[in-house]
């Protein structure tokens, strides 16, 4: 079976609700992605993942090429027996990564010299190697390799990006189509880069759509710029995507970027934001986020969120003894807050899509402003 997009509900640059379709099942949308970036959830059992609502899980291609390998990991059962996940996987092609790791110089016509994380030396981490690897790992979506400035405010950076990224992105169609295009059984979402640039975005868009991709990622995001300038590079990239096929907002998960994404028009999210967050103490709640680690939380007696259903909130472990858990480095905490915030997320997107389906979003968009972007409340009911 191939990969299919269907909007059930929504336009260009409003709400959706859509379903994706794919050989291991179907995904509601708008969709968070948890992340998985060595094929392993930190602290979190692959089993614990249906019963909170994720129904795709994200990996890395570059981490798994470079440890175990793709041999090891075909041996494993592709990505699939790799996460212990028999749902929807997306395969990142390592291009933000191999950015985050410093290689912006390093790029070359053919690819990215970029340093091997685990055994030193050099790995030329190039288009056909993105896509050799995706197609060993066999992952349900494959994302093209691209280049991801970390300066999207910068014009000629990201105009050198976009160029490189739509000749990286012919090749890798061509390697597609080569290998059987839709029939082999994986999907290819192309990137669009632009940074902030609305001329650049619109460019980069038209020139991959024209080129058929099964899907779009808006990339380049989530680097630093902002919340709002984070949002400009949406805006400037929705328009031109096909309605019919599912949009994808690369990287971003904070309670407030996904609403704010949602309202723009995008389907699909990942962010190993909310399980980061987590490890390092901090919650997720509809009261906006709470510091355990901060004093006043000392001898508080109440579980993470007294409204939650998680495991973690279950478990009735007091955020006075996360706090001092947190402190004496107890593996329990990090686990125990990770868990509750990738349930919130996925609460929160199930959220979304029951207020799209009944007309409600504004209203939960709102509630969520009022607790994680206060400035941006204001300025919606300015204009409201
Ligand atoms: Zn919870």
């Amino acid at each position: 079976m191939t990969l299919q997009f269907e909007l059930l509900q929504g336009e260009a640059q409003s709400a959706r609700l859509g379903r994706l379709h794919t050989p291991h099942g179907s995904v509601q949308t708008p969709a968070f992605m948890p992340v998985a970036t060595r094929g392993m959830m930190r602290g979190i059992f692959p089993q614990q993942l249906r019963p909170m609502g994720v129904e795709m899980a994200l990996c890395n291609s570059f981490h798994l090429y470079a440890r175990p390998g793709v041999e090891v990991v075909q041996k494993l059962g592709g990505v699939h027996g790799m996460l212990a996940w028999d749902g929807p996987i997306l395969t990142d092609s390592g291009g933000f990564q191999v950015f985050s790791l410093g290689a912006l110089n390093q790029v070359h016509k053919d690819g990215v010299e970029v340093e091997h994380p685990i055994y030193g030396g050099k790995i030329n981490w190039t288009p056909k190697l993105a896509f050799e690897t995706q197609a060993g790992l066999a992952p349900d979506v494959a994302m093209l390799l691209d280049i991801c400035p970390d300066k999207p405010l910068d014009q000629k950076i990201c105009a050198d990006a976009v160029q490189r990224t739509v000749e990286w992105a012919r090749i890798q169609r061509d390697l597609h189509d080569q290998r059987g295009g839709a029939s082999s059984g994986q999907a290819q979402f192309a990137i669009v880069q632009g940074g902030v640039f609305g001329d650049l975005r619109e460019q980069c868009a038209k020139q991959l759509v024209e080129m058929e991709f099964d899907g779009y990622a808006i990339g380049g995001v989530s680097v630093g710029e902002g919340h709002e300038a984070m949002m400009k590079g949406v805006e400037h990239s929705c328009p031109y995507l096909p309605l019919q096929q599912a949009r994808y907002l690369m990287g971003v998960g904070t309670p407030q970027d996904l609403v704010e994404g949602v309202a723009r028009g995008i389907d699909m999210f990942d962010c190993v934001f909310p399980a980061r967050a987590g490890r390092f103490g901090t919650a997720l709640t509809d009261q906006g986020r709470l510091h355990l680690l901060n004093a006043k939380f000392k001898d508080d007696a109440r579980p993470i969120d007294p409204e939650c259903d998680c495991e973690g909130c279950l478990s009735k472990v007091p955020r006075g003894a996360l706090r001092a858990g947190f402190k004496s480095k107890e593996l329990l905490p990090p686990i125990l807050v990770s868990l509750h915030n990738l349930h919130y997320i996925q609460k929160l997107m199930q959220r979304m899509r029951t207020a799209i389906a009944d007309g409600s979003f504004a209203q939960l968009r709102m509630n969520i402003l009022r607790s994680y972007l206060p400035a941006r409340l204001a300025e919606l009911e300015r204009n409201a």
